[in-house]
């Protein structure tokens, strides 16, 4: 974990004051340890009959396309609104200040489907538990997991993971 953790790097103050930012580009840029992320992914997932990998905007694609490829699997995009070109289910989530919209396709996830869902970061939980919450209203699939490259844990965003099993590969 300690070697996945160096390549993880703190930017202080961004997107803005107070947040410590971090950034993922330097793992995904280092063979090794983003090799390593996805094949611990493909060790936990690889067989647990996974039909499909759900990604969330914008950094979630670049896992959940890996861990789908490495498992055999099919991969589904969660994006922000007006960039999915056929019909769309969508889900309004509060933020700190203001909302912001989630959307999915509507023919993303056939009935019965094993789905997992990936993100990079658990921060406060609120996008993923709208994430969660769009999957559930709108499809009869199975949510196996979700999980997270990383968790910042003191911020309790399990709380609103909808009782969905919930794996983060490291914790701070
Ligand atoms: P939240 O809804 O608070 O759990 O935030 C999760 C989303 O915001 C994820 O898609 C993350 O990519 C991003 N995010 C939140 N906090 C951070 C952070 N400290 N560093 C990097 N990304 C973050």
């Amino acid at each position: 974990m300690q070697q996945i953790k160096e390549y993880i790097r703190d930017i202080a103050d961004f997107p803005k004051e107070g947040i410590v930012f971090k950034d993922i580009s330097p793992l995904l840029n280092h063979s090794d340890t983003f090799n390593r992320v996805i094949e611990m992914w493909k060790e936990r997932y690889a067989n647990r009959g996974i039909d499909t990998v759900v990604g969330v905007e914008a950094r979630g694609f670049v896992f959940a396309a890996a861990v789908a490829y490495a498992i055999g699997a099919g991969c589904v995009m969660i994006r922000k609104p007006g960039k999915l070109p056929y019909k769309t289910f969508s889900k309004t989530y509060d933020l700190e200040y203001g909302t912001d919209t989630i959307e999915v396709h509507q023919d993303a996830i056939d009935p019965g489907q094993k789905v997992l869902v990936i993100d990079d970061v658990l921060a406060t939980g609120g996008t993923m538990g709208a994430v969660l919450e769009l999957l559930q209203d709108n499809f009869k699939c199975e949510l196996v997991e979700v999980t997270f490259l990383m968790e910042l844990s003191f911020l309790d965003g399990r709380e609103k993971m909808k009782n969905i099993p919930t794996y983060s590969l490291i914790s701070y």
